[in-house]
């Protein structure tokens, strides 16, 4: 008998795909930088936390109801969807997070042989459920830090099945307008799906911004994404959804995972979802911050982009990985964005006026 050998039974693609590593819990990485406090500001969070309507729902949560199988398709916020949005609840599709509903998308219409297309400084999870799911990935560089209309147009062909659009961009800040977003469907033409992932939809507030729900019903090959991790601060809850009409939603059913969506985060977001109030103070502290952060890094020499969305990238004069390590030393979390395509480049979240202080300070040391 030989040894036991997983890899001779992996796809080949399967083989040549490389897992992410997720980083280590916050105590651990204390232990290891040596810090105290830590900023988190690698992943986008919400510094105020969830609703406080949400909040409620989380702690009256019976822990008996723990025993006791969620609503496998998310029945109540579907329902609660289709009339926030002015749409039939069959045209939801909830998952575990805006993460599981990319993979419900390249499963239900690609196979090897087929390609997706996306750019190149963008969300990497679309290219790499593509990867390991043997699916080719066209990637088109941007073109001034936007997604590139006409150079993904110029890259469909006929396996082609799903086209995904980060509006706006992570981690640039950039947008397609609705004239420019309009343009585009129209030009795809129905050869394949288009999606256009809105996880930052809720932080735009220019008034061209398109709002993808608004054109589901007009074009039948659209599909929007959106989560609950950003602006409603459930990012642990995992917790995010896909809309699009009755006839695609209903194929793309066949490939997701029911009972994925647990309990609590079901019932947090049928909360979250009516708090305007949390959207107007969320707004206001990103406001601040940004202003705050491009006034600030200014001083100190540095460039920010920071367009839409509660980020903003900032381009560094040393390796983005050495300056997370030291920035970590001081309990300051950043997102390097070499995997993104962007060297020496990181980006921050943009969250509470202390934790911006902090950066912008450990920033100037570290220079
Ligand atoms: C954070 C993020 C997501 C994923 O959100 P989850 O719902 O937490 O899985 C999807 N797309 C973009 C662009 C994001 O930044």
């Amino acid at each position: 008998m030989s040894a036991w050998d997983p890899d001779r039974l992996l796809p080949d693609y399967v083989r040549r795909f490389e897992p992410y590593t997720p980083s280590r819990p916050d105590p651990e990485l204390a232990k290891l930088y040596g810090c105290g406090k830590i900023y988190r500001l690698n992943n986008n969070e919400n510094a105020l936390g969830p609703p406080p309507s949400a909040q409620e729902v989380i702690r009256g949560f019976t822990p008996k109801r723990a025993a006791v199988y969620p609503s496998g398709d998310s029945y109540y916020l579907r329902c609660k969807l289709g009339k926030k949005f002015d749409k039939d609840p069959n045209q939801f599709l909830v998952g575990n997070g805006a993460n599981e509903v990319i993979g419900f998308v390249i499963k239900a219409f690609c196979e090897p042989g087929d390609n997706i297309i996306t750019a190149d400084g963008t969300f990497a999870v679309y290219e790499w459920t593509a990867a390991f799911s043997g699916i080719e990935t066209r990637l088109i560089p941007l073109k001034e830090l936007c997604f590139d209309d006409e150079g993904m147009l110029n890259h469909i062909d006929g396996r082609t099945k799903v086209i995904f659009i980060c509006n706006p961009n992570n981690p640039t800040g950039t947008y397609w307008n609705f004239d420019k977003l309009k343009r585009f469907i129209q030009k795809v033409n129905k050869r394949a799906i288009i999606v256009v992932d809105e996880a930052y939809n809720e932080f735009v507030e220019k008034d061209d911004y398109p709002d993808g729900m608004s054109l589901i019903d007009e074009y039948p090959n659209l599909v929007i994404f959106r989560t609950f991790s950003k602006m409603y601060g459930l990012a642990g809850l995992r917790i995010g959804y896909l809309a699009g009409s009755v006839e695609t939603v209903q194929v793309i059913r066949r490939t997701c995972i029911v009972y994925s969506v647990n309990s609590i985060a079901q019932e947090a977001a049928l909360e979250a979802i009516d708090d305007n109030e949390h959207v107007m103070k969320t707004l206001a502290m990103v406001r601040e911050g940004k202003t705050f952060l491009e006034l600030e890094l200014q001083k100190i020499g540095l460039t920010a982009t920071s367009g839409e969305g509660n980020y903003a990238m900032i381009k560094l004069r040393m390796d983005d990985g050495l300056a997370y390590r030291k920035l970590m030393r001081s309990g300051v979390m950043v997102r390097t964005m070499t995997g993104f395509r962007f060297p020496n480049h990181i980006r921050v979240t943009i969250a509470l006026p202390e934790a911006m202080r902090v950066l912008v300070r450990e920033l100037e040391n570290i220079l």
